[in-house]
């Protein structure tokens, strides 16, 4: 099957890595976590955005469903910051 490159691991063959992921976020402190729907506008932010592979922003190495789940942090791309 051939990997989609916008996909979210949410909507790929990722499921084990998500569960994964889920599993951290779900450690997370309320007050480190980003609120839902702030949560999904990142993800949706990310999935128009070409530095998306398969789940994985190139700009910084991460799951974007791990990095945007921090109220903290911010996209990586200095140049061009989505969110
Ligand atoms: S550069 Fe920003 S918007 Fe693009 S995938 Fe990375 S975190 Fe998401």
């Amino acid at each position: 099957m051939a990997e989609c490159k916008r996909c979210l691991l949410l909507e790929s063959s990722g499921a084990d890595t998500l569960s994964d992921i889920r599993q951290r976020i779900s450690k997370l402190s309320e007050k480190e976590k980003a609120p839902q729907d702030l949560y999904l506008k990142r993800l949706e932010m990310c999935k128009e955005c070409d530095e998306l592979i398969s789940g994985v922003c190139m700009k910084c190495g991460c799951y974007v469903e791990f990095r945007a789940a921090f109220i903290k942090q911010k996209c990586p791309n200095a140049n061009n910051r989505k969110w």
